[in-house]
């Protein structure tokens, strides 16, 4: 056994080289004793310290708070709790404390031993760990109070059932929250037949990306009846699959677009039977004149019937589109010779263009099944485009080129081209890449949309490539019988 004085010397070692701080102080509060590990832990050092109190090193304790906690040290209980310190070079960092009142060997109390521990990494994770909670219960209280607010209807559901909705949800599809319950309720029971290719494209969509973009579709309402609804979504769990999305009823905007669709129609039927009239008296009186060889009144006719056409053709536009909007526009189902169409076509325009040279190139034999007038009518709508939007250009150059299944039509120009930002729409009724206070071209945007239809009726793809300025290229794909 060793003696005291080694003893001593032994207790002096163990103090020194432990990783906790060690500090001892008076009754008074001064520091008396600071070990390496108190080094280690506040930066300071021995000399740094002795004589002063903790509040040094603990800055933001009060010192009632001190002073009471050493009063239950003194009646003999050891005092423990976390506190947060301050190091020498300013940084904050968080002790484990253990302090234990020191006697003498007489029993009187003759100071504070204080033991430190630096939990500073573990207690930073702790408060990084309650910040999200906090930041996650914030949000879902946002969430929350945007379903609870029933202004959208807002579901949750997975693959097949709809787990949860709000008021304004199932007020729009006459459901209530005890179908929702029963754990019943299948989307795509609800979901019309004509609507289940976009909902599994949004579906697939949410699997692959999280999110699918608003589209529009429809669901059966308790009754019977459908709703048309604008619906967008985000996937929050890949496993188990659940999204959720807000639903819009957009009953008002569609019953607003049919009246829309409806007046175009009739306005188009009204203004096309005088317009007809007009141009059977002009030809009429073009033919005796003709006869009666009054030929100088002629070329102010032939302007009037030029006129005509023009307004005819328009509204024949407006018809056509019409037509295709209500699912209308029937086909013939005959065999089509594309490249005879194709030269047929540009004889017919080439004199009334003489600004432009229409060169056809590429003429393989090339048989289609469809609609001739209406195939003919495609390729006229993007050669005179094609010359329309090229004013400083000469060429309009049209090739077909043929693979055993399809026939390529590519009518490529020189002119203004379209701005990237609109190409992805300029297939759209009634949209115009120009502005149209722009009085440059004049149109009502309508030929692509009625072209683009027609194609995709004859199983066919209509696109197209452009570059500001440089010129466009429209490329019709038909596929060959
Ligand atoms: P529009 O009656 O306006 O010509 P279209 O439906 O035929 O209607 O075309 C839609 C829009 O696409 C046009 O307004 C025009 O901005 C753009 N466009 C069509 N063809 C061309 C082309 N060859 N070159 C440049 N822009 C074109």
């Amino acid at each position: 056994m060793a003696n005291s004085e080694e003893l001593i010397q032994f207790q002096a070692t163990i103090l020194a080289s432990i990783q906790e701080s060690v500090i001892v102080t008076d009754l008074q509060g001064s520091i008396t004793y600071w070990n390496k590990g108190a080094e280690h832990i506040f930066g300071y050092t021995a000399s740094e310290v002795l004589g002063k109190t903790p509040a040094l090193l603990y800055p933001t304790l009060s010192s009632d708070a001190l002073q009471a906690d050493l009063q239950h040290v003194l009646a003999g209980e050891d005092y423990l709790g976390e506190w947060e310190g301050r190091r020498k070079d300013g940084t904050t960092i968080w002790i484990d404390i253990r302090t234990t009142l020191m006697h003498s060997l007489e029993g009187a109390p003759i100071g504070f031993l204080g033991l430190g521990k630096d939990v500073t990494q573990r207690k930073q994770a702790e408060m990084l760990v309650q910040q999200q909670k906090a930041a996650l219960q914030h949000s879902q209280e946002q969430a929350r109070r945007l379903i609870d607010a029933n202004i959208i209807g807002v579901v949750i559901a997975d693959n097949r059932h709809i787990l949860e909705a709000n008021d304004a949800f199932l007020e729009m599809v006459g459901y209530t929250q005890e179908d929702v319950k029963s754990g019943r309720l299948d989307w795509w029971d609800i979901t019309p037949r004509e609507f289940l290719p976009v909902s599994m494209k949004a579906v697939q969509e949410l699997q692959e990306q999280g999110i699918c973009a608003p589209f529009e579709k429809a669901y059966y309402r308790k009754d019977g009846s459908q709703v048309p609804i604008l619906i967008g979504a985000a996937r929050f769990q890949q496993d188990p699959f659940q999204w959720v999305c807000f639903a819009l009823d957009i009953t008002e905007r569609k019953d607003l677009e049919q009246r829309k669709d409806d007046f175009i129609s009739i306005a188009s039927h009204e203004l096309k039977a005088p317009l007809s009239s007009l141009k059977g008296f002009t030809q009429l009186l073009i033919k005796r004149l003709e006869r009666k060889a009054q030929v100088e009144e002629l070329p102010l006719l032939r302007k009037m019937d030029e006129q005509v056409n023009r307004q005819v053709k328009l509204i024949d536009e407006l018809l056509d589109a019409s037509k295709i909007q209500a699912g209308r526009l029937d086909y013939e189902e005959e065999a089509v010779d594309l490249t005879l169409l194709l030269r047929e076509t540009i004889e017919q325009l080439q004199p009334t263009y003489p600004t432009h040279i229409l060169a056809l190139s590429g003429t393989a034999p090339a048989i289609t099944v469809g609609d001739k007038d209406r195939l003919g009518q495609v390729f006229t709508n993007l050669i005179t485009n094609a010359i329309k939007y090229s004013p400083d250009a000469n060429t309009v150059e049209i090739l077909l080129a043929t693979s055993p299944q399809t026939a390529t039509i590519r009518v490529r120009d020189y002119g203004v081209g379209i701005p990237q930002a609109h190409l992805k729409h300029i297939f759209e009724r009634f949209y115009r890449a120009y502005d149209s206070r722009n009085k440059v071209f004049s149109g009502l945007g309508m030929g692509l949309y009625i072209a683009y239809e027609i194609v995709k009726q004859h199983g066919g793809e209509l696109i197209v490539e452009s570059e500001e300025g440089k010129g466009s290229t429209f490329t019709v794909s038909l596929p060959l019988k």
